[in-house]
């Protein structure tokens, strides 16, 4: 695959304006298509308000980044690309209309990646002629911020498409995870899918307010999680004997508690209880508010912790 230097943003919502901020950033050209009114506004506002915290984190230190510039249509931002990411809405249909469109004018080697969180690369994949150079790359949002990206690719993939996409995202500061067995949800959604359902059902349960049971997360483990995993977090939970001796020690434990853990559903009464309680919890202030301040948390703990990080990752 060759050098990947112009890249086309499909989709500049939430997540295509981050990815646009972090692409341009790391010194790529980007032409961005989104047919909404006003997005060359919103693009530029968002690059303008991301560009610090990309500084910050290191992001961003080659110099001014790269260009960005609006295409007319999806494919007149594809026919130049090395790399696509697509980002439009979570309909099937949609994707499919926009895979349509692009195919006839990718090169042979462009590799075109979808942030989607729930379709199946099965099914993103009956869009395409041919998805040889097609795969899921998935983002945490927002991408500029949250490295993780999830990776998935099946037998119909190229696996040097694979190869780049994974060698890509790592250049520019990804972390990233290959998916073996396609599940809803990928991993990282399925993680917190698992913990917020014990934490929807232990409000409904009343074992605490909404606002103690967050703050037993990013008080307790979250902060450990941001550090290492569970499961290596566990290996150093019971001394030199590493996993196994935890195993041994807590299987009755951890056996009972799951055993016993909830199994809540989002009903409207369940809804209207969490609601309240996060009002309480919030105190007024508005969700951009609350989002700036998880931002500006997120660049310092990573900035932090960031010559910690390297060892371990590797
Ligand atoms: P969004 O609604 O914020 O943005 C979608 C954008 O696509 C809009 O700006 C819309 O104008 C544009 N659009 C609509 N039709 C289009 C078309 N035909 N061609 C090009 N652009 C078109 O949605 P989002 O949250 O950014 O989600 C985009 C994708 O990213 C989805 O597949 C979603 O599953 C995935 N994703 C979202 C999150 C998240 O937390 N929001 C996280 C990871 C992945």
């Amino acid at each position: 695959m060759s050098q990947i230097s112009n890249i086309a943003v499909l989709g500049a919502g939430v997540i295509g304006a981050s990815w646009t901020a972090l692409f341009l950033a790391a010194g790529r050209d980007v032409t961005v298509y989104d047919p909404a009114p006003d997005t060359e506004r919103k693009v530029n506002d968002y690059i303008g308000t991301a560009w610090s915290a990309l500084e910050a984190l290191g992001l961003a230190s080659g110099g001014p980044g790269g260009r960005v510039s609006f295409a007319r249509t999806a494919a007149d931002a594809a026919a130049k690309a090395d790399f696509i990411q697509e980002n439009v809405p979570e309909r099937l249909p949609l994707k499919h209309a926009i895979y349509a469109e692009i195919e006839p004018v990718l090169s042979k080697t462009t590799i075109v990646s979808s942030s989607t969180s729930g379709l199946t690369l099965e099914a993103l994949q009956d869009g395409w002629n041919d998805p040889a150079n097609f795969v899921l790359g998935h983002p945490f949002n927002p991408p500029h911020l949250i490295p993780l990206v999830e990776l998935t690719a099946n037998e119909k993939t190229d696996p040097a498409a694979l190869d780049a996409t994974e060698a890509f995202y790592e250049a520019i500061g990804k972390v990233t995870i290959r998916i073996r067995k396609g599940m809803p949800g990928h991993v990282a959604n399925r993680l917190q899918a698992a913990v917020w359902r014990e934490a929807v059902f232990m409000a409904i349960e009343g074992v605490a307010s909404v606002e103690d049971i967050d703050k037993a997360m990013w008080a307790g483990p979250g902060l450990r999680w941001a550090a290492m995993g569970p499961t290596m977090l566990f290996h150093l939970g019971a001394g030199d004997g590493g996993l196994q001796a935890f195993c041994n020690h807590f299987r009755d434990t951890f056996n009972g508690w799951w055993d016993g853990l909830g199994d809540p559903r989002l009903d409207e009464a369940v809804i209207e209880k969490l609601v309240a309680g996060m009002n309480d919890q919030a105190r007024g202030h508005s969700p951009r508010d609350l989002s700036q301040q998880r931002d500006r948390m997120l660049v310092a703990l990573q900035t932090a912790t960031r010559s910690l990080r390297d060892p371990c990752v590797d």
